[in-house]
């Protein structure tokens, strides 16, 4: 850090994609090339018009994500990121990382990125096979994705996510397993994957699919045996677990995630973009035509937290963390410790083997037990 201002995050959200994937309930979809452009528009006044009420903090990571960021015509995403290097007084170290789809990028374009600043790249790939990414819906094969890996290599990316999908349709064990052996095995290899398990949410063509019987879900016993598979071949390959769905390879933690789970300030731009800053929840309009006629006056659902809702959260978002939380920073945050607010809670599971005190009490963790068990530990934070 250069300076002792506070530090902020900031997400921008750019809610296009090709074409909507079949298990996707975000707030993205296609859109014509002069709405993208009015969009665009639109985002940059935001950005540059919050500058000045956020003038005491700095920039330590700019997360761009969709959607589909690299949907947006390149010249205009570097603008942006522009007007935020402008605008923003930005850490030295600032982490900046855009969310790209293979089928959506060329090396020109990631060359044009990495010249914005964008230091950090996140793929959606999913599946390593072509069968299991039909599917879904997704608009790529793996040959696009490797050209895209590739591409984003050699446009001088070190720092790169890609993501994986488990408990697809028609997916069984061994191919998982293939694809998490596909991912570890590129060269070089990427820095950082994420490993979710697929959702099936109400409302989503996969979900009226799965509802007629036209699609099968994998069965509950294979999730599970998946979500191990994920921790071992992982673990195997050198990636160290560090929140229930991340993996990296050391040093490598993704600041801006880091931020949401230690409850940093964050500010959201776009439609539907949430924040957290100085302990209010916030969030912008979903309304596109409401955004794109006045993106500073669309922010609605304030929520000033209480000191009772703020100890919930650093609790059931810090112990996301294989790290746990500090009892010190517990403490310095609220008068109080966690002892005092939590004693029993954490008694009970420490004895029940899902917590565990390390550091001579400085920390608070999920043991493996607790990690696989998470919702239940953490619902038990939650106070009257
Ligand atoms: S690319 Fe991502 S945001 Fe777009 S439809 Fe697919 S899952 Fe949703």
């Amino acid at each position: 850090m250069t300076s002792k201002k506070k530090e902020l995050e900031l997400y921008i959200h750019i809610p296009f994609c090709i074409r909507k994937c079949l298990y996707c309930d975000f707030l993205s979809g296609p859109a014509d090339e002069s709405r993208k452009t009015a969009y665009m528009e639109a985002l940059a006044r935001e950005i540059e018009g919050r500058a000045g009420e956020l003038a005491e903090y700095q920039v330590s990571s700019v997360f761009v994500g969709g959607g589909t960021p690299s949907v947006a015509e390149v010249g205009q995403l570097a603008r942006l990121l522009w007007v935020v290097r402008e605008k923003y007084q930005l850490t030295e170290d600032v982490e900046i990382t855009v969310e790209v789809n293979p089928g959506t990028v060329d090396r020109e374009k990631l060359e044009v990125y990495r010249a914005a600043g964008v230091n950090r790249l996140s793929i959606g790939l999913q599946s390593a096979d072509d069968g299991e990414l039909a599917s879904i819906g997704r608009i790529h094969t793996v040959k696009q994705f490797e050209e895209a890996y590739g591409a984003a290599v050699a446009a001088g990316f070190e720092n790169i996510n890609v993501d994986v999908m488990s408990a697809l349709p028609g997916q069984n064990r061994e191919n998982y397993r293939r694809t998490l052996e596909y991912v570890t095995g590129l060269q070089p290899k990427p820095a950082h994957i994420s490993a979710y398990s697929l959702i099936l949410e109400e409302g989503t063509p996969l979900y009226e699919r799965v509802q007629t019987g036209e699609i099968e879900l994998v069965e509950e016993e294979t999730d599970r045996l998946m979500y191990a598979d994920t921790k071992e071949l992982l673990k195997a390959a050198g990636y160290e677990r560090y929140e229930i769905s991340n993996y990296a390879l050391p040093g490598r933690e993704c600041r801006h995630n880091c931020g949401y789970w230690t409850r940093k300030n964050y500010v959201g731009f776009g439609i539907g973009a949430a924040s957290l800053l100085e302990n209010v929840r916030f969030r912008n309009t979903d309304d596109m035509r409401q955004y794109l006629k006045s993106p500073l006056e669309c922010r609605r659902d304030w929520q000033q937290l209480t000191p009772g809702e703020r100890q919930e959260e650093f609790m059931f978002l810090g112990l996301r963390l294989t790290a746990g939380i500090s009892t010190d920073a517990f403490a310095a945050e609220f008068g109080v410790t966690t002892e005092q607010v939590y004693g029993d809670v954490i008694r009970k599971n420490l004895q029940d083997g899902l917590l565990v005190c390390a550091e001579n009490g400085a920390r608070i963790a999920l043991t493996e037990r607790g990690l696989d068990l998470a919702n239940y530990v953490m619902s038990q934070f939650l106070q009257d």
